[in-house]
């Protein structure tokens, strides 16, 4: 079955598009009512769920004869998981098993810019993959986008090339959180504190002001982290902010973050985002002309993700349309981009996009989209929201069902009685679905 979904699809599109979006693309499972497919990159899962979600659809259709909604994830899994690495050429050390979670291969040093501002940081953060325990705790703070979680994962990834024999753990602490509450819910609390404190040479943790407000987890943190420093094992925090301004963290806990190296992480200044603009193009093959990386970085400041957005578009455009990365073209997507208090941020999301047409074709609003009334209206208001959604736009019945704040199975019949009503030809849900679908796109093609 899974196969012939796969074959189906490859039929539908072209083999520049199958060989450019789709060659990670593989069924991961066939549920009793969703298909779930992965792909390797999250870029790429975002714009196929965007892009090709209507085309997805049809080849599940025609493969199982049934209209099953599909979910696309990416293929890394969040849990922690354990992986034996490669020996390194000539290497006699014997292979070891690490436990990694989630690492991205881009985010190495080889990757990261060094500009001045933090430059006294890439240096520490290569010393202590180079030396764990010599900075310990490692305490890295600063507002997001601004390459936190990548110097992380360099340290992550150059401690496991230097020392192959020692275990690295790098987790988000709201894994962590989940981990515990897993842990507890199935008696298990012992092997979750076994593997936290005893298996983990180095233990890096991402954003922890997650915790803030969870006082038992800090609590079961303030554990783990002094067994492992007790034991010489090497820590390395991030957080938006200074270990002082983790409001409500024990002062036993922020001490401890402050009796090893704390950094914080400086924007970058134009001179080195635009060499920013360039690696992150690089990354994706693409070499940015010298013109085009300068506007993009004297346009874009602060978080970093703007830029990349702004180099993936541009090159997803200049693929799609067969256009040249020009200034031309960069001037079309930064102005695709909304000024807000003269940064750019990026255009509203699809949701807010419906809420609005909804809300300008039949005056019902986003809070009774969200809300719980029955009335009959309403309620198709809400099912058209979230068929859209998933159609147009290919976002996932998990997804919608955040968004709208209602049950998975609620999403499903939602969009299933839409499916219905279009099937059976009702006119007037037909001519409602077109009309939003057609001011969302009038929208889009505007901004
Ligand atoms: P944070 O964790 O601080 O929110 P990230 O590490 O997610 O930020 O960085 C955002 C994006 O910017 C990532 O794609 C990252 O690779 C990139 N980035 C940040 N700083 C640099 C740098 N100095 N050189 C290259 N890329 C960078
Ligand atoms: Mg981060």
């Amino acid at each position: 079955m899974s196969q012939r979904i796969v074959n189906i699809l490859k039929k539908k599109v072209s083999k520049k598009t199958w060989d450019h979006w789709f060659s990670t693309f593989e069924v991961k499972e066939v549920g009793e009512d969703v298909v779930v497919f992965s792909v390797g990159n999250l870029f790429i899962k975002d714009w196929l769920q965007t892009k090709y979600g209507g085309v997805i659809s049809k080849a599940i259709l025609e493969a199982t004869g049934k209209q099953f909604p599909f979910e696309i994830v990416f293929k890394d899994t969040s849990e922690v998981k354990t992986v034996t690495k490669v020996e390194p050429k000539g290497s006699l050390i014997r292979k070891k098993p690490l436990m990694i979670s989630n690492l991205n291969p881009e985010y190495t040093f080889d990757n990261f810019v060094v500009g001045k501002e933090n430059k006294a940081l890439y240096e520490v953060a290569k010393e202590v993959s180079s030396n764990p325990g010599r900075y310990n705790p490692f305490f890295i703070y600063g507002i997001p986008g601004l390459g936190k979680t990548h110097v992380l994962q360099s340290v992550a990834q150059l401690t496991m090339d230097l020392h192959p024999e020692k275990k690295v753990l790098y987790i988000t602490s709201e894994q962590f959180m989940n981990g515990m509450i897993d842990a507890i819910k199935s008696n298990t609390m012992t092997q979750f504190r076994e593997m936290y404190r005893r298996k983990a040479d180095i233990l890096l943790i991402d954003d922890i002001q997650f915790l803030i407000g969870k006082k038992g987890v800090q609590n079961e943190f303030f554990h783990t982290f002094n067994e492992l420093h007790d034991a010489g094992k090497q820590l390395v925090i991030c957080s938006d902010r200074d270990p002082i301004e983790l409001n409500d963290f024990h002062n036993r806990l922020i001490s401890r973050f402050q009796m090893g190296m704390v950094m914080e992480v400086h924007p970058p200044e134009a001179n080195t985002r635009y060499q920013i603009a360039k690696k992150m193009a690089m990354q994706e093959s693409v070499k940015l002309p010298d013109d085009v990386a300068k506007v993009l970085a004297d346009n874009i400041d602060g978080n970093l993700r703007r830029l990349k957005g702004a180099i993936i578009k541009l090159i997803v455009q200049s693929s799609i349309y067969n256009e040249e990365i020009d200034l031309t073209l960069t001037d079309q997507i930064l102005k695709s981009f909304h000024y807000a208090g003269g940064r750019l941020v990026p255009p509203p999301t699809p949701a807010e996009q419906l809420y609005k047409a909804i809300e300008g074709a039949t005056g019902i609003a986003k809070a009774e989209i969200n809300g719980t009334s029955r009335t009959k209206e309403i309620v198709l208001a809400r099912q058209v929201f979230m068929y859209v959604l998933k159609q147009s736009y290919g976002r996932s019945v998990t997804e919608i069902a955040n968004i709208t704040d209602r049950k998975h199975s609620t999403v499903i019949h939602s969009i299933k009685k839409i499916e219905k009503s279009l099937l059976m030809r009702n006119e007037s849900t037909r001519s409602f679905v077109n009309k939003i679908i057609e001011a969302v796109s009038a929208k889009s093609a505007v901004g």
